[in-house]
């Protein structure tokens, strides 16, 4: 006898494990893999998305329950893309379920149904245009409809198409199932957009990265595109694109964060019009789900998105370009904490088509790849056009009087050049007015009652802040400890120098962008625009103005506060401090005036501060590199973090000991270091008391073999229970 095939669905939810159910009664054929099905689950019901079909269950055949129906026809995700999900689930150590959940926009993580209607009309896919025909001389109505395609290279609507060849609509499925043919908005004519935008002649070094990643489309090849600010990046991206359209293929184009970006947006939908899509957090549920159809469906070729944009079928993806591969959003840090950047990788190489990392500061990962082998480096070393790139100055600020954190001569400075009609940009990445307020009778301090940090000074609401719990106070009138009127400011914050600059500079229009300048929706853009125009001769802010922008205007550029980056408890510290100034101090002469970077620091003769100001970013990486081999820490090594908490003090100590322990008796765990258990470097925040267990191993493959051990016996420890904890792998915070 026959055995009734068994559905093995993952369910929606912080589960491990796949389930098995048997098919919906009446259900008349098998079902497609990628399919969402309403399941009995406990004592309610439950989506779950359709992984496998087997034939045999670890359970008797009695025990299986069957699945209450089938949501979707049509298949959400294809194997491509479960399997995507499936490495990610296995590589970050996440339970499969809330994997494969989060890849699916909101409104289909329940049981509503998809709201896209079926394709309205079909084009050759790819593959279909090299097909061989002749092996359809079976199936003549097959072999019709393939003629009639060839005829209208853009596309016919399926009545259309069936009046012309003659077929049905069954005809159509087959010819989908070999992938020959593909859904495609109704033969819409080439866009009417005509492209506003000026395409610039490449310049060497920019069409011979073009040309290697080109000669490379239809395999899969890792780049690391590393082109200093300025070089003409996006450029070279725009360039591979067309390429990549022209093989009727899609592109899906990763940025850090597109809302800071609108430019960037702008010169995509200028060159590729209706063609491309753009995903990002700000989307409201229904139009993220129409545009995740458009892509499934192969009716956009470009998808430019944020970190989760990875997850989104494309079909035909041909190329994979992740813009600022070094930036820290890449990496979500909380739940499924996966990098969007490492994720590029594994699907370009399920796709097998080229991935480029473009980078004007690349991640020392990235760069220990290139060096490898294992990437294929393309170098931009000078900003594209005539553009030179600025000089850096230290200004020692040792024993300087800082009027609010203002050198003497970083004010000269900026006089100098505001006189000289230039445009200036001054960068803390602090918001606030000041990061703590003392008593200057007893020495009090601002802490936060719930965590091991001190409460923000805000003066626009006169209000203490807590940045890492969100715990907000009014400013006391006196001390609380001793009484003292007298409280003082400690440091600067994005609030104090706008203060400062107000009263030094009264006439000069500033513009500040942090946070809490552009909390309103509709407010940075505003901000963006009028810095554009020349509105605002001095620019202030945060990492908010370091990102992406092109202020041609911009010749100054002053950096205010990074010393922390030299000794922070993080070992990548310094390395993000580089990137943020390389970054920041990008946006000065990025047109025909020649720029200048100041970088007020306590420690001008720190050898990396020295290295980074006199010979850039290569000779910097250089030797951090140097440093972390010496010290065996990543990317010479590999790292997984276990994180927890609780409210009571002992509990995250004593759950990571309990799995430590466990782990000391596994298979080849004298290949795996544990550092810990340790309180946090934050051991309090948000009232619960926190800890970490490091594990290192040089060889990434021996870490997830034993990794893969480990845990689901922690899972399993009864401590486990009283903690939240959770698994980082490739952790990039150590907070
Ligand atoms: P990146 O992405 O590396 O920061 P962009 O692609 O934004 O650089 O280019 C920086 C500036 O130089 C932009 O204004 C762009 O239009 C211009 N540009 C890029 N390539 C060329 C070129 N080959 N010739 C002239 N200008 C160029
Ligand atoms: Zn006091
Ligand atoms: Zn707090």
């Amino acid at each position: 006898m026959v055995s009734e095939p068994i559905l093995r669905i993952a369910l929606s939810g912080p589960l491990r494990t796949l389930f098995d159910y048997l098919m919906p009664a009446g259900m008349p054929r098998l079902p497609v893999v990628g399919t969402r099905f309403l399941v009995p689950f406990g004592r309610g019901g439950r989506v779950g998305l359709l992984m496998a079909i087997h034939h045999a269950s670890e359970l008797p055949r009695e025990r299986l329950k069957r699945a209450s129906k089938q949501l979707d026809e049509e298949p959400l995700l294809c194997d491509r893309d479960l399997r995507l999900l499936q490495w990610a689930a296995d590589y970050y150590q996440h339970p499969l379920g809330d994997v494969v959940f989060q890849a699916l926009p909101v409104n289909l993580r329940k049981t509503r149904a998809i709201t896209q209607t079926r394709p309205a009309a079909w084009r050759l896919s790819a593959i279909g245009r090299e097909a061989d025909t002749a092996a359809l001389s079976r199936a003549p109505k097959q072999l019709a409809i393939m003629q009639t395609l060839q005829a209208h290279p853009g596309g016919l609507s399926k009545t259309g198409l069936i009046e012309a060849s003659g077929a049905t609509e069954s005809v159509l499925r087959s010819l989908k199932a070999r992938g020959w043919i593909e859904p495609c908005h109704p033969a819409s004519p080439e866009p009417t957009e005509t492209p506003s935008q000026v395409k610039h002649p490449l310049n060497p070094a920019q069409k011979h990265a073009v040309e290697q990643i080109s000669t490379d489309l239809g395999g899969f090849t890792p780049f690391l595109l590393n082109g200093v600010t300025g070089s003409g990046k996006t450029e070279v991206y725009l360039h591979l694109i067309e390429s990549v359209i022209a093989r009727g293929q899609q592109a899906l184009v990763l940025v850090p964060e597109i809302g800071l970006t609108p430019q960037l947006m702008d010169r995509f939908k200028q060159r590729f019009g209706h063609r491309v899509a753009l995903l990002h957090s700000a989307l409201a549920d229904g139009e993220r789900e129409r545009v995740w159809h458009d892509l499934r469906l192969g009716n956009k070729s470009v998808l430019l998105g944020t970190r989760s944009a990875v997850f989104t079928p494309m079909p035909n993806l041909g190329l994979v370009l992740v813009d600022e591969e070094h930036d820290l959003s890449y990496k979500q840090q909380e739940g499924f904490r996966y990098s969007a950047r490492d994720l590029a990788l594994v699907r370009g190489q399920q796709a097998n088509c080229p991935v480029v990392l473009g980078s004007a500061t690349p991640s020392l990962e990235s760069l220990r790849n290139a060096q490898e082998g294992r990437y294929r480096q393309l170098d931009l070393p000078n900003r594209a056009a005539d553009a030179k790139m600025p000089e850096m100055h230290l200004v020692d600020i040792c024993s300087v009087p800082l009027d609010g954190g203002l050198s003497p001569a970083m004010i000269n400075e900026i006089r100098n050049a505001l006189a000289n009609n230039e445009q200036v940009m001054l960068f803390i990445n602090r918001r606030g007015y000041a990061p703590m307020l003392t008593c200057h009778a007893c020495g009090w301090l601002t802490d936060c009652p719930r965590c091991d940090a001190r409460m923000t000074h805000h003066r626009m609401q006169d209000m203490l802040w807590c940045h890492h719990c969100g715990h907000q106070r009014r400013v006391p009138n006196q001390c609380p400890e001793c009484g003292s009127p007298d409280l003082r400011a400690i440091g600067q914050g994005t609030e104090q120098i706008e203060d400062r600059l107000k009263h030094h500079f009264p006439d000069v229009p500033l513009a500040r962008i942090d946070r809490d300048t552009t909390s309103r929706k509709g407010a940075l853009e505003k901000l963006l625009q009028g810095i554009r125009e020349g509105a605002f001769p001095l620019l202030l802010g945060t990492q908010m103005l370091a990102k992406g922008h092109h202020f041609p205007s911009v010749t100054l550029v002053g950096i205010l506060d990074v010393d922390q980056g030299l000794f922070g408890a993080d070992y990548r510290a310094p390395e993000r401090m580089a990137q943020l100034i390389l970054q920041v101090a990008g946006r000065a002469g990025r047109a025909e005036r020649a720029g200048r970077v100041l970088i007020q620091t306590r420690h001008p003769e720190h050898p990396l501060m020295q290295m980074l100001a006199q010979q850039g970013y290569g000779a910097f990486s250089k030797e951090a590199m140097a440093e972390r081999k010496l010290a065996m820490l990543p990317p010479f090594s590999h790292q997984v973090l276990i994180r927890a908490e609780s409210t009571k003090a002992n509990d995250p100590i004593e759950f990571l000991q309990r799995a430590a322990t466990a782990g000391q008796s596994l298979d080849g765990v004298d290949q795996i270091e544990l550092w810990g258990p340790v309180p946090a470097p934050m051991e309090r925040r948000a009232g619960r008391i926190r800890a970490h267990l490091l594990v290192q191993s040089h060889q990434r493959k021996l870490l997830h073999r034993w990794l893969s051990q480990w845990i689901p016996v922690i899972v399993a420890l009864p401590q486990a229970r009283r903690v939240r904890w959770s698994i980082d792998v490739d952790p990039m915070e150590m907070l």
